[in-house]
């Protein structure tokens, strides 16, 4: 075979296809709301992050058109070349009055926002703690700062301080890493022990809290609001592309943080900014949760609601505590089956296998958001609990 049909990735595709982990791409054909329509197929969609069905939402889209109109759809450069319009500045307004906070600097993706900021907060001489159960975009940052770095077992509390005890001479800074909202499991951090541990030994806090900005908190302001820790926690990173519906991400914190990251974030110096858009959409979502505790309201009863009847059936929703609700299968072949299945019969909700999670706890991720009705929920849990049976899951 020629180099150029690439056989070392046919071989690599061959064995996840013989590990029955392989899979295409459904296409959406329209806008991602609760019932999606994959080529003519309308099934319940229970695996976005649009928590607040804000990504489709009559003023959002509004907003965006408006940004067009007098912006145009593109940036046309980086921030800190021609790029910064003043929609750009309005939005970092706005979202430190969402956020509590002095300053918030705006990323193209929640993704580069933790890639970008890590390596620029941390260098040689610092150590990075960080929990093992944490999103790739920060195992990725991580790997591209120049500081040392340890991973302390999930939320063990006693392991991170072990960790803390032994390192802290050795180091300058110490920055604690972790999810605010684990993002393949719905439970949240412990974030008031992992503060006070910071304190102690004087170490800096870091929090991913894409599933819990728009979620937790008042008006959805997030893991540090929902523990009353404002202050306390020196980063705060946060994604425009789930609750808020539309794309990009944050970090928010103090000023001096983000004079630094203008001056040496990569994805700020070498990515254009937000589209207009983007920003314009952004401005208003944020607009919207701060006028109204109407749409986490709904989030958080469709949840409860979905969490208790799945519970009930007798699968294992591990220990959520969030509107994640992973429902774990164990096997990764199964997993996979039980998802493909539950497509068939009306229900999209994806397969979380390896390596996104451990092997051996493969599980489908049931997202509810604030636009599920009551009648979908039912039809998706009868489903489920239908498939369920039929695989012998319960
Ligand atoms: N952090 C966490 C915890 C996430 O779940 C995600 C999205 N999967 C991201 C960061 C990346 O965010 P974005 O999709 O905006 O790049």
């Amino acid at each position: 075979m020629s180099i150029h049909e690439l056989p070392y990735l046919k071989d690599k595709v061959n064995e996840l296809k013989e590990e029955g982990v392989y899979r295409k791409l459904p296409v959406n054909t329209g806008a991602c709301d609760a019932v999606v329509d994959f080529e003519g197929k309308k099934v319940i969609n229970l695996s976005s992050n649009n928590y607040l069905g804000l990504a489709n939402h009559p003023r959002t889209k509004k907003a965006a058109i408006e940004a067009v109109e007098k912006y145009g759809v593109g940036a046309g450069a980086v921030r800190t070349i021609v790029g910064n319009m003043d929609i750009h500045e309005k939005l970092e307004r706005v979202l430190a009055e969402f956020k509590r906070e002095e300053a918030v600097m705006v990323f193209q993706s929640g993704f580069n926002c933790n890639a970008g900021t890590i390596q620029a907060i941390t260098g040689k001489g610092d150590l990075i703690i960080s929990d093992e159960l944490n999103h790739a975009s920060i195992i990725d940052g991580v790997r591209l700062s120049r500081a040392d770095r340890a991973v302390f077992r999930h939320s063990d509390m006693s392991h991170l301080e072990e960790i803390l005890k032994e390192k802290r001479d050795q180091y300058n800074n110490i920055l604690i890493i972790t999810d605010g909202v684990f993002s393949m499991d719905g439970d949240i951090a412990k974030l008031p022990e992992i503060v006070e541990l910071a304190e102690q030994y004087n170490a800096m806090t870091y929090v991913d809290d894409a599933h819990g900005s728009g979620v937790l908190g008042e008006s959805g302001r997030g893991t540090v609001d929902h523990f009353g820790l404002h202050g306390k926690v020196d980063f705060i990173i946060g994604t425009l592309s789930k609750a808020i519906g539309v794309v990009g991400g944050y970090v928010a914190g103090k000023q001096v943080m983000k004079d630094w990251l203008l001056h040496r974030g990569r994805p700020i110096l070498f990515s254009t900014a937000l589209p207009p858009a983007a920003v314009g959409a952004i401005i208003e979502s944020v607009t919207m949760l701060m006028e109204s505790t109407e749409y986490t309201d709904r989030l958080w009863d469709n949840a409860k609601y979905f969490k208790e009847k799945v519970s009930k059936l007798g699968f294992d929703i591990g220990h959520s505590e969030t509107p994640i609700t992973p429902v774990i299968i164990g096997n990764e072949a199964k997993t996979v089956e039980f998802s493909k299945r539950l497509l068939d019969n009306g229900v999209f909700v994806s397969a979380i296998v390896f390596p996104t999670v451990a092997k051996g706890t493969g599980r489908i991720r049931c997202m509810i958001t604030a636009d599920h009705t009551k009648e979908q929920l039912d039809e998706a849990i009868n489903t489920i609990e239908r498939v369920g049976k039929e695989m012998e899951l319960i």
